[in-house]
């Protein structure tokens, strides 16, 4: 069994993968910039001419792209070759005002299952195993993503997809599979259910992979535990490709990334200046040999250390740390992205007033998002069968917008704490503590 999927890139000479990612950091530039028109305007805007990046040290001048921008050039936008060379799109979810649509031509998805094969790879599979994909498969990456990985290296895959617990178990024992891919909160619930049946002593798992969500040491030291494997973290965006922008080696100690095909950096969210190495701040990717949907310096949002100390893996490419928070407020519930904006404004398209709170929790390894909301003033009901009829009615408007269900319990006026003080009023409180 090879450590590595791709050793040649893999372990390659820091110096060599430097010179690797100039010439294609700068070929995709040129083709951005001539081929995107929003982009262009977005260069012109800060005064940089294409004449002006002449390596990869020129990077830092470049503008950022933002989720608003992606939002703003929805769908295809940023498309930087021509439609008919594209052979699939997926998306994020969430609502349609926030979806990001990305789209991959053929070699793109073959770039990106390559990520996928070496984090397999790195969590010891190779096509003696028997993989079980319980990502959602559609337009969500990671069922996708993780099953072409799987069939990289010749591994037999399983795409489950996610739910039926039942079903899932049964396959797991019956095909004996050996490597789990889902989410870690998931994962959790699978090693519960199993210990609960007495299934994890003749289970034949060894790895896992998790990602798609924040989860915490003890939350990896849990699931360990309970399903008799070794827990490895991968990373991704669909900006990006999917799962598989970094992924963790046998060390755990932060994920590998890459960096032939992205290069990070680490930026002070507020002035978007560029920090050392080892310094914490907000993730910034540049996808550098992606044909259809080439992001320059993407605003990640998540908050993240890099790491170039060399690790006994003997992988070269630099790790960053497992996400340490976001510089937005962007909440992520149960896979599914979820602003606190999006929540107001449809209190105020109903006619309720901005005191509200937001309370987050995890309960039985799913997440739960409570909203309390005063009733107005002005409309009062005193019928326990009114107000539950009210807050049936916000449920279902919610769950247009955002696309998961909340649950909603409308108050009397007053009840929800003002912001006496004068200070920053905490209208979210997420009691997961996943950072
Ligand atoms: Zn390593």
């Amino acid at each position: 069994m090879s450590k590595y999927y791709q050793p040649e890139i893999e372990t390659m000479d820091r110096e060599e993968l430097r010179k690797l990612q100039n010439d294609k950091f700068l070929a995709t530039f040129k083709r951005v910039y001539e081929n995107v028109e929003y982009y262009r305007n977005l260069c012109d805007e800060k005064g940089i001419k294409p004449d002006d990046i002449k390596s990869i040290d020129d990077l830092h001048l470049l503008p950022f792209i933002t989720k608003d921008d992606l939002r703003e050039c929805y769908p295809d936008g940023l498309l930087a070759c021509p439609r008919s060379e594209c052979v699939r799109i997926h998306s994020t979810s969430g609502t349609t005002g926030k979806r990001v649509v990305a789209f991959y031509t053929q070699n793109d998805i073959d770039l990106w299952e390559d990520c996928c094969a070496r984090a397999l790879t790195a969590a010891g599979a190779d096509s003696s195993d028997t993989v079980q994909i319980c990502y959602g498969y559609g337009l969500f990456t990671g069922g996708l993503g993780l099953h072409g990985g799987a069939q990289k290296i010749q591994a037999l895959a399983l795409p489950m997809s996610s739910g039926n617990t039942e079903r899932q178990i049964q396959f797991m024992s019956d095909l004996g599979s050996t490597v789990l891919c889902c989410t870690p909160s998931y994962a959790e619930y699978l090693g519960e259910i199993m210990k609960e049946q007495n299934l994890n002593e003749t289970s034949k798992l060894k790895a896992g992979i998790f990602g798609a969500e924040a989860w915490t040491q003890e939350m990896r030291e849990g699931i360990e535990k309970s399903l008799g494997i070794k827990a490895y973290d991968i990373y991704g965006l669909t900006e990006l490709s999917g799962p598989g922008v970094s992924f963790e080696c046998e060390e755990q100690k932060g994920m590998h990334i890459n960096e032939d095909h992205f290069i990070a950096e680490i930026i002070n969210p507020d002035t978007g200046e560029v920090l050392p190495m080892g310094e914490k701040g907000e993730l910034v990717f540049t996808s550098i040999d992606k044909e259809a949907f080439p992001l320059i310096r993407y605003r990640t949002k998540d908050i993240c250390v890099l790491d170039d100390t060399p690790c006994s893996c003997g992988r070269t490419f630099i790790r960053m740390a497992k996400p340490m928070g976001r510089s937005d407020d962007m909440l992520i519930i149960r896979g599914v992205n979820v602003f606190p904006s999006q929540i107001e404004a449809v209190l105020i398209q109903e006619g309720y007033g901005s005191n509200y709170q937001i309370i987050v929790s995890r309960e039985h390894h799913s997440d739960k998002l409570d909203l309390y909301v005063e009733m107005n003033p002005d409309t009062v009901i005193d019928t326990v069968k009114g107000i539950s009829a009210k807050e049936k009615e916000l449920v279902g408007k919610l769950k247009i917008m955002l696309g998961i269900v909340v649950a909603v319990h409308l108050t009397p006026p007053k009840t929800i704490e003002r912001n006496v003080a004068g200070g920053k009023i905490q209208r979210v409180i997420d009691n997961r503590n996943l950072y």
